[in-house]
């Protein structure tokens, strides 16, 4: 973990929050190469679970929601955590399910009997700090997807088993932020609330907790044997599930969510219809029945698939007997697919090498790489942000029209044609 916590610092993915300031605890920015990290991970989610389905509808609602819509989901009373404080020197908040016994685990002091502590950041809308003008940041996007159930099955022509899908801030006052970005205070949710059939849950349960799981083998390239299923028992099941799976991976800290599929029964939509007022039933164009859709629903935030990736593709190895730092990222997600490096900075090389970048970009995420220094180093910085594939122009390019590609993993390098360098690489980064 601390050479990956090290590695996002020194190029540039994450900086603490505010830096200069201090920090601010479970607070973090993402510089040039995390930004590019996390349009990946969003972009690839996006298009599996909306873009290449005909059953998913995309919404993005507001971040502040009034506080009837948290009293209704059961957010007030029931997004709680356990807290207790140390008594002793050290004064630190603990959740109480995480300590064991009645002792301080920094300072050995006493620890006081456990409260309950809501999550949810509270502010006010309007001039006016009252009672009536409270409202809370979001600290989940699904109940913008309850909320706006009835405007999507009116506006559009979705037919359950449908899935409204939302990615966006979500903010929570953890008491203990920690493991770096997995768990944070503001971070990127990305929740799709599938609509089924009442007696049909199950079945949808099973398809997404399978089909999620597939995602993070194929798509993402994560190390499936790093992964498991992890199945909620009845006593632990958060206030609104029937069941729940969790996607674990096995973190340094050892093995923790990533994901969770819950099967949300009918609870949101029943609770928001009783307290609105407005009736959320859906009708059946075949057996013209109305009935209040269950929900199976996959979450995952980004910042939690982000710390997965780097974890999961830091690797050392050597080569030409040099120790050498590589992220193997797949292709996918990688926040440079290809990096043009040319071999001197020779004007005729980078007038062909500037040509190359150019043919390259808005099809692939590209980078010119043209920092002095030998192009050794310039490869090893690029294995270091997981690119997996480095274009050279050299000198014989002037001559015969082509290029070489070398590979991350392998360090192996292939002469190809500039005229055929696209459809190589688009081929790669495919069959990767
Ligand atoms: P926990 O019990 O660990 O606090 P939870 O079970 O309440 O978490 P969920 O409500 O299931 O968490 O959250 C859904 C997903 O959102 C998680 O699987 C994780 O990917 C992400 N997530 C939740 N909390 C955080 C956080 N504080 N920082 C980053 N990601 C988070």
């Amino acid at each position: 973990m601390e050479k990956v916590v090290a590695l996002t610092k020194r190029r540039g993915f994450i900086y603490p929050s505010s830096e200069i300031y201090g920090g601010l605890s479970g607070f973090y920015d993402y510089g040039p190469y995390g930004v590019a990290l996390k349009r990946a991970i969003r972009d690839l989610w996006w298009r599996h679970m909306v873009e290449l389905r005909d059953d998913v509808v995309g919404l993005e609602s507001t971040l502040i929601m009034p506080s009837e819509v948290w009293a209704a989901s059961g957010h007030l009373t029931n997004f709680v955590d356990p807290l207790r404080q140390c008594l002793g020197t050290c004064k630190k908040r603990w959740r109480a399910d995480t300590v064991k016994g009645d002792t301080c685990p920094e300072c050995g002091g006493p620890l006081d009997e456990p409260r309950m502590f809501n999550l949810m950041f509270k502010t006010h809308v309007g001039p006016v700090e009252e009672l009536s003008s409270e409202v809370y940041l979001r600290p989940e996007t699904a109940q913008g997807m309850f909320v706006d159930f009835k405007n999507v099955i009116n506006s559009t022509r979705v037919r359950v088993p449908f899935g409204i899908a939302q990615q966006g801030k979500a903010f929570r006052n953890e008491i203990t932020p920690g493991n770096f970005v997995f768990r944070v205070r503001e971070f990127e949710l990305m929740e799709m609330e599938y609509f089924v059939k009442p007696e049909q849950d199950d079945e949808w349960f099973d398809y997404w907790r399978k089909e999620r799981m597939r995602w993070y083998v194929e798509e993402l390239g994560l190390n499936a044997e790093r992964l498991r299923m992890y199945d909620h028992p009845q006593e632990s099941l958060s206030h609104y599930s029937k069941q729940t799976t969790d996607i674990e991976y096995d973190f340094p800290f050892g093995w923790g969510e990533l994901e969770g599929v819950a099967d949300r029964t009918d609870y949101d939509l029943r609770v928001h219809q009783e307290h609105s007022k407005i009736d959320l039933t859906y009708l059946d164009p075949e057996t013209n029945e109305r009935y209040l859709p269950w929900v199976i629903e996959p979450a995952v935030s980004v910042e939690r698939i982000f710390i997965t990736l780097l974890l999961d593709a830091y690797d050392e190895d050597v080569v030409n007997e040099e120790p050498r730092v590589v992220l193997r990222l797949h292709p996918n997600v990688a926040p440079v697919q290809v990096a043009v490096v040319p071999l001197s900075k020779k004007e005729e090389l980078i007038k062909v090498a500037r040509d190359v970048q150019r043919s390259l970009q808005g099809e692939f995420r590209v980078e010119y790489d043209q920092t002095g220094g030998h192009i050794g180093r310039r490869y090893r910085r690029q294995d270091e942000i997981g690119t997996p594939f480095c274009i050279t122009v050299d000198f014989d390019t002037l001559n015969d029209n082509a290029v070489t590609i070398r590979h991350r993993d392998s360090t192996k390098q292939e002469r190809v044609p500039m005229a055929d360098l696209a459809a190589r690489l688009g081929a790669l980064v495919v069959e990767r």
